[in-house]
């Protein structure tokens, strides 16, 4: 199918951007009423018709498809995928075969040529995520290219889009892994299950950031992690040193999925409590209670649904960050994350400002983490360096002497 771009739009695809949104075609609205099939490939050119680029119809969230080559002569064919997945495979070479650390991302999307699709490899296992109906269509091929490409226990997969896997728990070839499989990051042990929805336990792009909290932030330190899950960042706050660690999230199973990693890493389980609460109910108990902590862990997800509150990032995070601020103790750390894609990290340090002003504090920020190497992002498309996170101190509050209390010489 031949679909053309606006004039404005063109010099985009020109440079290289990747995502095909539904406002750069011209007459899109002909499309909403006879679009192409999920998988599709679509060849786009410009208003006299001249070559720009090919690429795959598929709807994700964001955009109807990713641009998967500008050779208006290079044929999407198995070798195509081969030669992707080999690529970035080989990018990954020096990852593997590391004692300490064994999950980590092979395929990034977009960021090695294939928007869509994102490859993980955990501990033997490679874990495909197929985020529309329309990547799927190129299963047989992308399965063909990683049988080719690399040796394996097994491989699962997750259908991100609305339609159910074929198997109950995605497994998909090779040996069953074990439930849970254990996997390692630097040298601290996780459990991980493929069964459970569309998260398996662990989020590998915030490996540097739980590493940098454990060596630099914990010691001796009570640490509040919100949003905990299965407590990746409470298991390295507590093999830092941390006095208590405190994991909150509302899921019921979060008890048991930390205590879990706790257990796997020989941490005392009873000394570190997991609540099960929404965030802002526990703040606002804290806060009643005036309990204070050095650390404070916010790793909200982008767009949440609890029981009475819908949180969504762009909104709510400045009033989330102030009720953190409110139970931070005074020169206390502040670790918040954000992973949303239409969030770049000046309008995130702008939330953060908002934040602060609302808590009347004020703050430095210590540093800031974006995506690990594995996770290769798009130089033409800023919005796949998604995840920022900042270490913010919490400024001490500016002393006003009066005569009467002023220090005495
Ligand atoms: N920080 C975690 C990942 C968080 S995933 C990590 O690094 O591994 C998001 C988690 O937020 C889920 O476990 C979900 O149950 C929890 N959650 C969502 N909304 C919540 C709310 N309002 N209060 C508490 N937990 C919430």
């Amino acid at each position: 199918m031949i679909l053309k771009l606006h004039a404005k739009h063109v010099g985009k695809y020109k440079k290289n951007y990747p995502l095909l949104f539904k406002e750069a075609l011209i007459g899109a609205h002909l499309l909403e009423a006879n679009p192409p099939k999920e998988g599709q490939l679509l060849k786009l050119v410009d208003e006299h018709n001249h070559y720009i680029a090919t690429a795959y119809y598929g709807l994700q969230n964001k955009g109807i498809g990713w641009v998967l080559s500008r050779d208006e002569k290079e044929k999407i064919n198995p070798l195509f995928f081969k030669k992707k997945i080999y690529i970035a495979f080989e990018k990954r070479l020096g990852l593997y075969n590391n004692p300490k650390t064994n999950c980590f991302r092979v395929f990034n999307g977009e960021g090695d040529g294939i928007g869509g699709l994102s490859i993980d490899f955990l501990n033997g296992y490679y874990l495909i995520n197929w985020y529309s109906e329309g990547i799927y269509h190129f299963r047989d091929e992308i399965l063909d290219a990683i049988k080719t490409s690399a040796e394996f226990d097994g491989i699962y997969e997750k259908l991100r889009f609305d339609a159910e896997s074929p198997s109950e728990d995605g497994f998909v070839m090779g040996t069953p892994a074990p439930t849970p499989l254990l996997v390692k990051e630097n040298d601290v042990t996780f459990a991980i299950r493929f069964d459970e929805g569309a998260m398996v336990g662990i989020f590998l792009d915030q490996r540097d950031v739980r590493r940098q909290l454990k060596y630099k932030y914990s010691k001796g330190k009570t640490v509040l992690n919100t949003f905990a899950y299965t407590g990746a960042f409470s298991v390295f706050a507590a093999l830092g040193g941390a006095k208590q660690v405190f994991s909150v999230d509302l899921a019921n199973r979060t008890t048991e999925r930390v205590t879990e990693n706790f257990n796997l890493n020989k941490i005392d389980p009873e000394k570190h409590p997991v609540i099960i609460d929404d965030v802002f109910n526990y703040f606002n108990f804290a806060k009643k209670k005036d309990l204070k902590y050095d650390v404070v862990i916010l790793d909200p997800p982008s767009f949440a649904k609890s029981k009475d509150f819908t949180f969504s990032a762009e909104k709510d995070y400045p009033a989330l960050l102030a009720e953190a601020i409110r139970v931070t103790s005074e020169g206390g750390v502040i670790v918040a994350s954000n992973n949303s894609s239409t969030i770049d990290l000046e309008k995130f340090k702008q939330i953060i400002g908002r934040g602060f002003n609302l808590a009347k504090a004020r703050f430095q920020i210590l540093e800031i983490y974006q995506l690990p190497k594995d996770f290769r992002t798009h130089s033409h498309y800023p919005e796949s360096e998604y995840l920022k996170v900042v270490f913010i101190r919490l400024e001490p509050k500016k002393r006003h002497y009066s005569a009467q209390n002023a220090p005495r010489r």
